[in-house]
């Protein structure tokens, strides 16, 4: 029989990776990580030494620990995440955090989520902003009905779900806030044949021979949607930030504007739908 610790050391071997062998371990067993440390010792049975081989193996053949596990954690919420789902990425917080910026915490405001996905934006920003009434949109029907469970399982009321691509469910409505993690990579990226992306929905991840389809018909239609003073706030790829200001610039957005990860890279570009249309960007 094998300790945790002598599992772990192999698995970590494996797959030149702790933290994956310790989530993976810690789901076969229904336990947490910190569990895994203060029981180090114990003695796995066979059934669990052998469900956790099947895992390693998944793993080890390229599949996404979140898909494995049907977990990621973002923002504040654990949300359930599967195949029909982009896997939430920490660097989309981001987005949460100039999205709620711009929503008061004492008054009702209508904001958008298009592209939903696991529901990750949609659910951060109504579960921080109880007064907001946020409704989400995503062309695929089996990614909205993860996010519905996920809004569920956290109880979170005040978001809605409507299915069609981009603006197409919303009809006339208009906006305090319009935000969007659309696909972005160049059709032709390596990228895309690499690591956790070879699993991720095609159509969540690449959008045309510039990888701006999808926000260019964003920034196009996002004006019939916006309320005046409303903003539009969506992700892009690390080399896309000169060219998205400039579209948002020539659809007249005024106060562009582009923020960095924490790795230092142009991720997200807003722009405010202004009445005084001139257009200061940095
Ligand atoms: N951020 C993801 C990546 O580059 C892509 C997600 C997207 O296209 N929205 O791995």
């Amino acid at each position: 029989m094998l300790k945790v610790r002598q599992a772990l050391l192999t698995a970590v071997q494996r797959l030149g990776d702790r933290v994956d062998a310790e989530v993976l371990l810690a789901y076969a067993l229904s336990k947490s990580r910190s569990w895994l440390i203060a029981h180090a010792d114990d003695l796995l049975s066979a059934e669990h030494a052998s469900a956790y081989t099947v895992l390693v193996e998944q793993r080890e053949a390229g599949e996404p620990v979140a898909y494995i596990t049907g977990r990621r954690g973002f923002w504040s919420l654990d949300l359930e995440v599967t195949p029909d789902t982009l896997i939430p990425r920490p660097e989309t917080e981001l987005l949460v955090e100039e999205a709620l910026e711009r929503i008061p915490i004492s008054k009702t405001v209508n904001v958008a989520d298009l592209g939903t996905g696991t529901g990750a934006i949609a659910l951060a920003i109504a579960r921080d902003r109880p007064l907001a009434q946020v409704i989400a949109t995503d062309a695929s029907a089996d990614a909205l009905a993860v996010a519905r469970r996920n809004a569920s399982r956290h109880d979170i009321l005040n978001v809605s779900f409507v299915q069609g691509d981009w603006f197409a469910p919303l009809g006339d409505q208009r906006f305090d806030v319009i935000v969007s993690n659309p696909p972005y990579i160049e059709n032709h990226d390596p990228h895309l044949n690499q690591g956790d992306l070879r699993f991720e929905p095609m159509s969540a991840l690449a959008s045309g021979e510039d990888g701006l389809d999808d926000i260019r018909r964003i920034i196009r239609d996002a004006g019939r949607h916006l309320l005046p003073e409303g903003w539009l706030l969506f992700e892009h790829g690390w080399n896309q930030g000169e060219a998205v200001r400039m579209l948002l610039c020539n659809a007249s957005f005024a106060k562009v504007s582009t923020m960095r990860d924490l790795e230092q890279r142009e991720r997200m570009t807003m722009g405010c739908w202004s009445v005084s249309k001139d257009c200061g960007s940095s």
